[in-house]
């Protein structure tokens, strides 16, 4: 087991300055231009592939070369701290790879997980596909389907998939579908869809409220055959895990939607930090500068203590975040933990830019000035991944013990 500090090592105060660099120099003066844009901001995707941020290789050295668990969050805070929409195309990739991670076998990781990034000379991208327009929150009752075709060894898959990061324009979409309905959550498994494969297509294209540098849009799956090598953990595994749950034997083994989002539930709430952080820091400097009644605003107890609350709940959601990122890699969570820093992350970061935007007054809420965007922006981390009530019914069941509906 690693040991848990407070104190974050020299190759992770290096990878945080390092991120923090390019959030600054690179990310956030173009933030303001990409939300207006709202469109995937190519030549930033671009820059951070030419210094090895957009690369499978540090996500690699982020997830498996730390046994603390802390590299990742800490990259996450600093890459949003930037700006939201910007570093959410930068690291939408990370769900398909992690998808493709938490359940494939060393092989289609080696395969499909680089896949997902390309290279400096042609940047790729992957989608992690499992929402459909009537299944979000209850991912047990997904409708799309993979049928398998023994005579050509080949999955067919059906359905429409909503709400899909990079979907339709990457170039790895990683699809949850179900292989028996009857079985509901237990009966479903993921498969990878190869770049160009045959009746895949993209949907409409979301306009969003936030986050609008980040491309979400629906994926149509329209008899997509993939070979069966693109079943992710092979076909003999997933015989056995049908044969068990038609059994009714429980095998304590999670969806694979479920276990994916839990593994990456603290580098989502870590971008909760940043975006709160990002708010935070222009209000206290704007706090200082702007003068009211002859003097700055700040000196009044109203702003003063707003922003000691604000910073106070920002360290609290950083340490939940830190202490599940810990407890994944260390023996793994025991009471939700993951679920309990998304939850308080994701609240703090919509509560801490609404009053951003409380302290700048008129300014806070035109488009001249970034906190109104943080706003906008930080909305999102209380829906994607598990919404807030999602967060509070896995906490108050691993709490209870119950099955809390
Ligand atoms: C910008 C964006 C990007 C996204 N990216 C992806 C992606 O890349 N891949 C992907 O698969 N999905 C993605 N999603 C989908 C996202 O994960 C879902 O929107 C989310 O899980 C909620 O599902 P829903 O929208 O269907 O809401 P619903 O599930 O319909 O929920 C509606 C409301 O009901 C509440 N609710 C539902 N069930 C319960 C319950 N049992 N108890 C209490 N309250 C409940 C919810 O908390 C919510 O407040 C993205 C969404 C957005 C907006």
């Amino acid at each position: 087991m690693a040991e848990f500090s407070l104190q974050l090592n020299e190759d992770q105060k290096q990878i945080q300055s390092w991120v923090h660099e390019f959030a600054d120099t690179v990310i956030r003066p173009a933030g303001e231009e990409w939300d207006e844009r709202e469109e995937t901001p190519w030549p930033i995707i671009q820059e951070a592939a030419k210094i090895g941020l957009y690369s499978m290789d540090f996500m690699a050295q982020a997830l498996m070369g730390d046994p603390t668990g802390l590299t990742l969050p800490v990259a996450m805070e600093e890459l949003f701290w930037g700006d939201a929409g910007i570093a959410l195309s930068i690291f939408g990739s990370g769900l398909a790879a992690a998808g493709i991670a938490g359940t494939g076998t060393p092989e289609q990781i080696m395969e499909w997980v680089p896949q997902c990034y390309g290279d400096v000379d042609k940047v790729q991208l992957g989608a992690y596909c499992v929402s459909e327009p009537d299944a979000g929150s209850d991912v047990s009752s997904l409708r799309t389907r993979a049928v398998y075709d023994a005579a050509t060894d080949e999955w067919v898959i059906s359905g429409t998939k909503a709400w899909i990061t990079n979907g339709g324009i990457a170039d790895v979409h990683v699809v949850v579908a179900s292989v028996d309905p009857d079985l509901k959550g237990r009966g479903q498994a993921s498969f990878v869809v190869p770049p160009g494969t045959a009746g895949l297509s993209q949907g409409q294209k979301y306009k969003k409220h936030g986050i609008r540098a980040s491309h979400t849009a629906e994926v149509v799956f329209d008899d997509v055959r993939v070979p069966g090598s693109c079943l992710l953990g092979g076909k003999e595994k997933l015989d056995a895990k049908l044969a068990k749950a038609r059994e009714g034997v429980r095998t304590g083994e999670k969806q694979p939607a479920m276990s994916t989002f839990e593994s990456t539930r603290p580098a989502v709430a870590a971008m909760a930090v940043g975006i709160a952080r990002a708010a935070y820091e222009y209000s206290l400097a704007y706090a200082k500068e702007r003068h009211a009644f002859g003097k700055p605003i700040i000196m009044n107890q109203a702003i003063a203590f707003m922003l000691a609350d604000m910073a106070t709940e920002i360290d609290a959601s950083r340490l939940l975040v830190w202490r599940a990122a810990w407890l994944a890699n260390n023996g793994g969570y025991t009471n939700a933990e993951g679920s309990m820093c998304k939850l308080k992350a994701g609240r703090t970061a919509t509560w801490v830019t609404e009053r951003a935007i409380q302290i700048l007054g008129g300014y806070g809420y035109v488009r001249e000035y970034p906190v109104e965007r943080f706003h906008r922006d930080a909305k999102i981390m209380d829906i994607f991944e598990g919404t807030e009530q999602i967060q509070q019914l896995v906490i108050s069941r691993a709490i209870s013990g119950l099955r809390i509906e």
